[in-house]
């Protein structure tokens, strides 16, 4: 192994390949191998001149280096965060969950999870499957779970308020726990799971009270304050929600 100082200072180790089917000097550069250089077959040349050329690509590497160091970052982040439980606060339900190789009716290459009894899952998938993966399998997971409870509670809800709504999906947004169109069309996060009932209750409430008034101004919270009496405490202890929960939910690489 060598290694080359690029246009930024930074010194990159490199490895030389004899091939015997490239025609001219070939620079391949992967998170698994680092730099490699590829050269005809019997034609390597001093090396000063191959650095010279290496050095010629310096903003082309020192670019793709960058973007190696950021994912191995994020993937070690994501493997540390990787749940051995899920508490669903809302449901108050509590699941350990373990990670096995694939199930036998099951594409090999796949990953996903099943109830193995009430209260453990099992995310089944390759051993040397991403830990991406086993997240993104966790998630869709908690979104199945949320589109079989929650709307029926909004619909138990909006029944009780009288307050009826056009229609109801349930989705992974990043940054709102809900919405409300103004054809009474309401979307729930399926993160409410996350959140303590009473919470996820204030949410489908303020959803509700935007079937009737769209804006946020005082008639808005006054219609809020009447079918639940705490909206105002539970807005303020709200605030710190998204940064509880937990970041294999939140953190996604897509
Ligand atoms: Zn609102």
């Amino acid at each position: 192994m060598q290694r080359v100082e690029l246009a930024d200072g930074r010194s990159c180790p490199y490895r030389i390949q004899e091939s015997g089917r490239a025609r001219r000097i070939r620079l391949r550069l992967s998170a698994a191998e680092g730099m490699v250089v590829i050269v005809p077959a019997g034609a390597v040349p001093p090396r000063e001149d191959l650095e010279r050329l290496i050095q010629t690509k310096s903003r082309w590497i020192a670019r793709h280096l960058h973007r190696f160091a950021q994912q191995e970052r994020t993937a070690r982040a994501g493997n540390l965060a990787l749940p051995g439980c899920i508490h669903l606060p809302a449901l108050n339900e509590r699941w350990d969950v373990r990670y096995a190789g694939p199930d036998v009716n099951q594409a090999p290459s796949s990953t996903r999870v099943r109830v193995a009894t009430q209260g453990v899952l099992q995310v089944c998938g390759p051993e040397s499957g991403r830990h991406e993966d086993r997240a993104q399998a966790l998630r869709a997971w908690v979104r199945a779970k949320a589109a079989a409870v929650l709307p029926g509670w909004l619909g138990e809800l909006a029944r009780e308020l009288r307050m009826p709504f056009s229609r109801v999906t349930v989705r992974d947004q990043r940054t709102r726990w809900g919405s409300c169109s103004r054809h009474g069309r309401i979307s729930l996060n399926c993160k409410l799971l996350f959140l303590p009932r009473t919470w996820t209750r204030y949410v489908l409430v303020h959803e509700l009270c935007h079937t009737r008034i769209m804006n946020h101004g005082p008639d808005f919270w006054a219609l809020v304050a009447m079918h639940e009496t705490q909206a105002l405490r539970i807005r303020a202890e709200m605030r710190t929600a998204w940064r509880k929960l937990p970041a294999w939910l939140t953190m996604s690489l897509n």
